[in-house]
């Protein structure tokens, strides 16, 4: 029928056609895209395929570059370690060799990463010590380091943090590279921190594995122009690349409101170059770059793969460890960064609002709730009747207690979608949830409750009403 009044031809037309191709149709009969598109063609229509296009689809470029577009590009290299093991006075030190190289600068500021370079090679350095930065990032898809100097203080060895570092270091693909610091110092046991290194699957190349140790003091500044060497022969190895020649995207490396400038952000430039005058979306924030800064305050023009840079025209403040893109159709950019912030509201609104019975009464006191939804589910219809009239009484002057439904056997994956469109909680008795079930509700953020006796659960929720229900560990 409406292929018929789309092509303005009579239904009995194109259900003759059908016929013809062997298919006894109905008026309201639906028919796959190859069928409909034989009969268009032959009743004389020109047939295309719609394809629904994304505001991402149409605002971004394809994200696959041709090889030979690819170029060498810097090393991007984060520190990482126990605390006091001389992460801060690690990046210090290595800053302070570009100023001794006798090149421009000595005002560095902190826009939380840097760039040094080395026997002609520049490496960028992301200045946030602490992994809490870079977990953060990766956890936002943002996989922007290529190299982990692990810092370990040659007087104290291997501690917790460091083992922390160690597997997010690995979990991220990231070569680690070994600083063993405090060298100076004359406690100092770099055998015995290459020992308890190889517990940790990393071998010291001395010992025939293919860890990378190098002993530094960042106090004397002993062995640092070695760390950097090591870094350029594993960027080297690694034959970091990546495409100059398209638009910019990358991630925010930190962001802040400055009084006179606006929102600051600083920027790694993953791929491509950025200008200077370019339309970036990050996040929820778009603007055009109007003011781009390197670490040491030098205004750009542009900035290629690998370069941070601090940009000041945007027109909120991003998160860090949002991505960036820079794009064309500023409009566009708006239209998508409204989207972003309006589902990122939806989020905390409806994470905010789930109910449990931890939160219950929270809601009740804020006036938020007047009416507590419950599913209940039972191994026998009499039990399920039980509990759902018994539920029902428990209802006070501030707040009504209801069923939304109560059943018979195990809680599905139905009861779950009803209790997250109704913000309902879920009991069970004597019955479990199946794991597809169990999935849907961790992920919907619905509460389920189990209970063998009936009594137990009326005094949870009279509990939960009154703000008295003792914690769950
Ligand atoms: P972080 O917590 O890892 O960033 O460690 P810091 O860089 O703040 O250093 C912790 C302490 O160790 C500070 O008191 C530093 O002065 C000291 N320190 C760092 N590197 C060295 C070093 O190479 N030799 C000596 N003797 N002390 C160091």
């Amino acid at each position: 029928g409406e292929l018929a009044s789309r092509l303005k031809v009579n239904v009995a037309q194109v259900i003759k056609k059908l016929m013809g191709l062997g298919i006894m149709a109905a008026i309201s009969e639906v028919v796959d895209f190859d069928t409909a598109s034989l009969v268009a063609e032959e009743l004389g229509a020109k047939v295309e395929h719609e394809v629904h296009v994304t505001i991402e689809e149409r605002l971004f470029e394809v994200d696959e570059d041709k090889d030979e577009d690819l170029e060498e590009r810097p090393p991007v290299v984060v520190v990482m370690g126990h605390v006091d093991h001389g992460k801060t006075s690690i990046l210090d030190a290595i800053r302070k060799t570009r100023v001794t190289a006798g090149e421009a600068g000595g005002i560095t500021q902190h826009i939380g990463a840097y760039q040094v370079t080395m026997n002609g090679k520049p490496i960028t350095f992301l200045d946030t010590p602490g992994h809490e930065a870079f977990t953060s990032m990766r956890a936002r898809g943002a996989n922007l380091t290529d190299i982990a100097v692990l810092v370990v203080a040659a007087d104290d060895g291997i501690m917790p943090q460091t083992v922390e570092s160690i597997n997010h270091a690995k979990a991220a693909n990231t070569t680690i590279i070994v600083a063993i610091n405090k060298m100076d110092k004359p406690t100092a046991n770099p055998n015995h921190v290459m020992e308890q290194l190889t517990q940790y699957e990393l071998v010291p190349e001395e010992w025939g594995g293919d860890t990378i140790c190098v002993p530094v003091s960042a106090l004397t500044g002993q062995g640092i122009e070695d760390l950097l060497e090591s870094i350029n022969l594993v960027a080297e190895v690694k034959e970091l690349k990546a495409n100059p020649h398209r638009r910019a995207k990358g991630a925010v490396i930190e962001a802040r409101l400055d009084k006179g400038q606006g929102p600051v952000a600083t920027i790694l430039v993953q791929k491509g170059t950025l200008h200077q005058g370019d339309v970036v979306i990050a996040g929820t924030s778009v603007g055009r770059v109007r003011v781009m800064r390197d670490d040491q305050g030098a205004i750009l023009k542009e900035a290629g793969p690998s370069m941070p840079v601090e940009i000041t025209g945007l027109t909120e403040v991003p998160a860090a460890g949002d991505l960036f893109d820079a794009v064309e159709d500023e409009k566009l950019a708006r239209e998508l960064a409204d989207r972003r912030a309006a589902e990122q509201k939806e989020q905390q609104f409806s994470a905010y609002k789930k109910v449990t019975l931890d939160n219950l009464f929270s809601q009740i006191a804020e006036g938020e709730r007047k009416e507590l939804a419950i599913i209940v589910k039972a191994d026998v219809q009499g039990s399920a009747e039980a509990v759902k009239q018994s539920l029902e009484k428990i209802s006070n002057d501030e707040v009504r207690v209801r069923v939304i439904h109560a059943g018979v056997g195990a809680i599905n994956k139905s009861d779950v979608m009803l209790a997250n469109a109704g913000n309902a909680i879920i009991i069970g008795f004597n019955v479990r949830p199946d794991p597809v079930a169990k999935e849907e509700a961790a992920q919907a953020e619905v509460e389920l409750r189990m209970y063998r006796v009936i009594y137990d659960a009326i005094n949870d929720v009279t509990d939960a009403m009154k703000g008295m229900l003792a914690p769950k560990f």
